[in-house]
């Protein structure tokens, strides 16, 4: 206990950074360089945990690790995962309050190591009656299978999740947990169809083909060969460190323990294996009596294969790939596609199948860990969601990621200014309004919530939380350069007759956001008369709040559209496949509707709105995820890596609104036990209470009236100079 407590003030190396002195991105950078060379990979910046990836696996998650933290005081330990977990858990218990936890990080930075170490420690200190530990095994178990579908090897990270996560754990008034729900987030499903050099396509693809008995391979009419498959990579299998085919028996073993029947299984791998073939099934152009090219299928077999297993006479697949239906008035027409046309619709199906297969499987394992009880419920939701991107090239993906980053960048401002002004009025203590950099003006720019930021601010109504609005940098001059966001003019790009394309959207977003501070193109410099040679034609530029980042509008209108034949869809619709059929509603000739689908865009951004609004009814708790180096090298820091994190993640903000008031406290019990020695003659004949004691004691060290606060219950001190003086003093004794 001591040497922790200790540690948190070695001025070398600061357990929370709301200590250092002086704050600069250098220091903080180094301050967690030299924590990491102690294998110290966690450190606070008040209740925020950061936790630098160490690539290797630490000594530090055993059981007495977990008994250790287990009940203990935030700030007496050394800074651990697993004490924000049970402060967490523990204030979800005793004190009612619902609690979230958001991670975030870029990709390889440990985002889901985190919240499978948060699953495992409430699972571990909450109580082992033989029901509770059913729905603990349901809730753990889901992880093996979403990483099945949703997690594949990248260049970045070798497991790397490939959707966004939210869990809601649900527990009793006892604190046990009874069930979840889980959300999932935008799935890349272009990994599909393409993968760069060196990536995988999803894990489930090697762990079929590597796992499955002979006689499942052959019920699913597939080959053992990863390099047989046009979607998979040849140099797929054999990855060191994975055993895709023990990940398969683990994977079939936890569908097993959340519920899933033999025959679910079967059908969820009979899908998957559609999506495998549909990738191998070939068309060339052949001419028509017409003189027409017209695409069709060369190699029947796969075709004929796939239509074995949905349930589909082979003619209705192969006319649905090659040949499209257009309605014109009352007139119905075939007409033939051309061989790329014909691929497209064929990727597109495939990667339609998957993503709602992959839909179907969060409501399925929720089906089965949905509480259904309606006892009154506590609930702590655990958020693992990719952070900023800013890779060489950006596109739709990017600008959407980032978005959500940008919201939660705003939720998380918002929330610690309110909880930090909560502990104030809780403690009686005087509270002066903070100014930060508000990123709403982003947020407006990209989704357009048109209305004055106290009304709103995150686009639903905020409780009275007497935070400073006026203070907010959204002005009535920049809430109207951004009448119409862009995501919504990227809609009405997609649904405008006639040829629509990038450029269209491209000019519209020109003139509308001129003059927004936080927009660029090559067109608005051209107007501003800045030339700036690094933004290169086809892309715009927003400057987020960590960063400017260019996009390439390429792409940006399929992706939003993220259309599908009817003629596909209504072929699916047409198998016997009950599962297959299931996931393609809108297949049914006798609901066809003329309303186009929710885009893609505004699809996210009111899965974003709903989550905003989940969590900002939650206490937060955030672990904030850093990756030390781009090899997945074991304790090896690049401090430039870091600083690029540091910067993305906002630390320096945080650090700053922080402290803003005061740097550090402490309840009034444990701050006399450590300083009563500096006033030798008072203490051992001490009879009064802990804050009077606190009183005497600093009154006798006379620092500056401002630099100290009594609350009701804890002792703020102003700036982290004092408390080294007095822990400097404390040294000489
Ligand atoms: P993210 O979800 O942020 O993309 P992961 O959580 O998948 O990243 O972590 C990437 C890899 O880093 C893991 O597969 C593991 O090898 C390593 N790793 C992450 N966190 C830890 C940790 N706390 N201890 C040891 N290794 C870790
Ligand atoms: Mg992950």
């Amino acid at each position: 206990m001591e040497g922790a407590s200790s540690s948190l003030l070695d001025a070398e190396a600061v357990a929370d950074l709301v200590l250092l002195d002086p704050l600069t991105e250098e220091s903080l950078v180094q301050t967690l360089q030299e924590r990491f060379r102690r294998r110290d990979i966690y450190t606070y910046i008040g209740n925020v945990v950061i936790s630098v990836n160490p690539y290797q696996s630490l000594p530090i998650y055993t059981p007495e690790k977990v008994e250790e933290y287990r009940n203990c005081s935030f700030f007496a330990v050394n800074p651990h995962i697993y004490a924000i977990a049970d402060d967490a858990y523990r204030s979800l218990r005793d004190r009612d309050r619902d609690q979230c936890i958001l991670i975030t990080g870029e990709s390889g930075a440990g985002k889901t190591e985190a919240s499978k170490l948060v699953m495992s420690y409430v699972a571990a200190v909450s109580s082992k009656g033989e029901e509770v530990n059913k729905v603990k095994e349901q809730l753990l178990q889901s992880n093996p299978v979403l990483e099945a579908f949703g997690n594949a090897k990248t260049v970045r990270n070798d497991n790397s999740s490939r959707f966004g996560k939210y869990m809601d754990i649900e527990f009793d008034f006892k604190g046990e947990p009874l069930g979840g729900v889980i959300s999932n987030y935008l799935l890349e499903k272009s990994r599909i169809v393409r993968h760069v050099k060196g990536e995988r396509n999803f894990h489930i693809f090697y762990q079929l083909l590597a796992g499955a008995s002979p006689q499942l391979l052959q019920q699913l009419k597939l080959r053992q060969d990863c390099g047989h498959y046009g979607y998979l990579s040849r140099e797929g299998s054999n990855l060191p460190g994975m055993d895709d085919a023990a990940n398969f028996h683990a994977m079939q073993d936890a569908m097993r323990v959340i519920g899933f029947s033999p025959a679910e299984v079967t059908e969820l791998l009979q899908v998957t294996a559609v999506v495998l073939k549909l990738g191998n099934v070939q068309l060339s152009s052949s001419f028509q009596a017409s003189g027409m090219e017209a695409c069709s299928i060369t190699e029947p077999r796969e075709l004929r294969e796939i239509c074995e297993l949905i349930g589909l006479e082979p003619g209705a697949l192969e006319r649905a790939l090659c040949s499209r239906t257009v309605k014109a008035r009352d007139e119905t027409v075939l007409t033939t596609l051309s061989v790329p046309q014909g691929y497209y619709g064929r990727d597109a199906l495939a990667k339609n199948i998957y993503s709602r297969l992959f839909d179907w499987l969060v409501n399925r394992i929720n089906a089965s860990i949905q509480v259904k009880s309606d006892k009154q419920r506590k609930v702590m939701g655990v958020l693992d969601i990719y952070g900023f991107e800013i890779f060489q090239d950006n596109s739709f993906e990017q600008f959407i990621i980032n978005y959500c980053n940008e919201k939660l960048q705003q939720i998380f401002i918002l929330m610690t200014l309110k909880e930090e002004q909560e502990e104030y009025v809780r403690e009686g203590i005087q509270w002066t309004p903070v100014e930060f950099f508000d990123n709403s003006i982003i947020c407006n720019l990209i989704e357009n919530v048109s209305c004055p930021p106290s009304a709103g601010i995150l686009g639903f109504q905020l409780p009275q939380a007497g935070i400073h609005w006026g203070r907010f940098g959204v002005t009535p001059s920049t809430m109207a350069q951004s009448t119409t966001g862009i995501l919504a003019m990227l809609d009405e790009e997609c649904l405008r007759p006639g040829v629509v394309n990038e450029d269209t959207f491209l000019t519209k977003l020109n003139q509308l956001l001129a003059t927004h501070k936080h927009y660029e193109s090559k067109e608005t410099q051209n107007a501003r008369r800045v030339t700036d040679t690094s933004l290169p034609p086809r892309c715009f530029r927003i400057h987020h709040y960590a960063g400017k980042v260019t996009y390439n509008v390429s792409g940006f209108i399929e992706k939003n559209n993220d259309l599908l034949f009817r003629d596909l869809s209504q072929a699916m619709w047409a198998a016997r496949h009950a599962l297959l059929r299931s996931l393609f509603p809108e297949g049914d000739p006798q609901k066809v509707s003329l309303k186009l689908p929710p885009t893609a865009g505004s699809q996210f951004k009111s899965s974003v709105a709903m989550l905003m609004k989940n969590l900002y009814s939650k206490n937060p708790n955030y672990i904030r995820c850093i990756k030390p180096n781009d090899t997945k090298a074991a304790m090896v820091f690049t401090p430039e890596l870091v600083l690029a994190q540091v910067r993305y993640l906002g630390l320096m903000e945080n650090v700053r609104v922080r402290r803003a008031g005061y740097a550090f406290r402490q309840p009034y019990g444990p701050f006399l036990q450590r300083y009563k020695m500096l006033n030798a003659r008072t203490w051992p004949r001490w009879h009064g209470g802990d804050r009077q004691g606190a009183e005497v004691l600093l009154a006798g060290l006379a620092f500056p009236a401002e630099e100290l606060a009594f609350g009701r219950t804890k002792i703020f001190i102003r700036s982290p100079r004092t408390l080294f003086d007095l822990e400097r003093r404390r040294q000489e004794r």
